[in-house]
């Protein structure tokens, strides 16, 4: 946990925009809010997809932290699933060793980007343990079934599935109606032609051990390892508490991923929803398309890195966008970003300025208003180009603002 600076005057109460119910929503919990948010697949570095996603979750915790309350943050890792065995595959590696280094990779790129880390990072592998006996449980409960799996590397092997139509809030995350969610499933690792399920759009739970594959104790189950879905569930559960306050996200996890982790997570829990409110970051495009490993147009935190750029600079090209909206990356957001950080150093490097107390509560209101970044940064521009051209006389300001900055858009200058 990196050192928070304390900002003078009192925050708004943050609201953000819940995906499931489409509304502006106050961030609930008391004293201490928690916060889930959906971790990498690591198998790739980290693009500007990704730190956009992290970037706004961190967002969310420095502002409610400034509003008074003790955040909870945990982030799982994905490390055992199907793209990452198929990528270790392809260039030949042990799906461990590419998984270790893609982490370490990715948390520098998170730390050089200025964001607060989780207080638990969990992954999949080392959680494994704890998610048989949920999985037993809604066996037992009539949530989940068992499905021959002919190709399993021992006789009479069985997949578990959760049957969706047992779930009467299923649907309740996306929307979707049954095409909607049939139409992206399977891109999203879904498999709705499986043989022998009941509804097509039933998620994997447990699969048993395949040829090649790596295994772990499955108890009743028998040995193999776990579907996706079921992990974000055991580990918000076993970590948090479900509800959660916030379910954090890209939009391309609002379904399947959201929508069956929080299906798991309440018939596990018996709460009637998984999370206060569902939080989803945009797509960040290149060339027109969804930025993504499998089309291969990556922007990467580390490649930037590496040509020299300043973090501060990638971070603040993030922040210039809503985190509602998708958008598409151009090299000059960067370009305007490194200058708009020049602008700022210079700025707050005089000896004193206009008052900032305005331009803090202006900050403050964007951020507490579903994170409106682009409208914090036009109010510090505002402050800056003042600050520049007219001078001001408040000695004070560059630091209460410096440490704004610092505190509330994790932007140190
Ligand atoms: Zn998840």
């Amino acid at each position: 946990m990196p050192f928070i600076p304390q900002v003078p005057g009192s925050a708004p109460e943050v609201r953000v925009r819940d995906t499931a119910s489409g509304e502006l929503v106050p961030v609930a919990g008391g004293d201490s809010v928690t916060v889930y948010v959906c971790g990498i697949t690591p198998y790739d570095a980290t693009h500007m997809g990704h730190a956009a996603t992290y970037v706004t979750f961190d967002l969310l915790g420095r502002v409610l932290r400034d509003s008074g309350h003790n955040v909870r943050y945990v982030q799982n890792i994905t490390d055992i699933d199907d793209p990452l065995l198929e990528r270790a595959e392809r260039d030949g590696v042990d799906w461990r060793d590419l998984a270790t280094r893609e982490i370490a990779l990715f948390r520098e790129d998170m730390t050089a980007l200025a964001v607060i880390p989780p207080d638990e990072y969990l992954g999949a592998v080392e959680s494994i343990p704890t998610f048989v006996a949920p999985i037993e449980k809604l066996v037992a409960d009539g949530w989940a079934y068992a499905v021959p799996a002919p190709d399993a590397s021992r006789e009479g092997a069985l997949d578990y599935y959760f049957d969706v139509a047992k779930d009467p809030r299923f649907g309740s995350v996306s929307h979707l109606d049954e095409s909607g969610m049939l139409e992206v499933f399977e891109e999203r690792g879904g498999d709705p032609d499986r043989v022998g399920k009941r509804n097509r759009l039933d998620a994997l739970l447990w699969r048993a051990h395949r040829e090649g594959e790596p295994e772990w104790d499955g108890g009743s189950l028998g040995s193999g390892r776990p579907g996706w879905h079921i992990e974000c569930a055991c580990i918000a559960l076993d970590h948090l508490g479900v509800p959660v306050d916030v379910q954090g996200g890209g939009t391309d996890l609002v379904f399947p991923h959201h929508e069956m982790s929080a299906a798991h997570g309440r018939a596990l829990s018996g709460a009637s929803s998984f999370a206060g409110a569902f939080v989803h970051q945009g797509m960040v495009g290149l060339d027109g398309e969804k930025m993504s490993k499998s089309k291969g147009n990556l922007v990467l935190v580390s490649t930037l890195r590496r040509e020299g750029v300043d973090p501060m600079a990638i971070r603040l090209a993030l922040l210039a966008r809503h985190h509602a909206h998708d958008w598409i990356w151009h090299d000059d957001q960067l370009v305007e970003a490194q200058q708009r950080l020049d602008t700022w150093r210079k700025a707050l490097s005089g000896n004193g300025g206009p008052v900032a107390d305005q331009t803090v509560d202006d900050i403050r209101a964007a951020l507490a208003d579903d994170l409106d970044s682009p409208r914090a940064l036009d109010a510090v521009d505002r402050w800056a180009s003042q600050a520049l051209t007219r001078g001001g006389d408040d000695p004070g300001a560059p630091g209460v603002l410096g440490r704004a900055l610092d505190a509330l858009l994790g932007v140190r200058l």
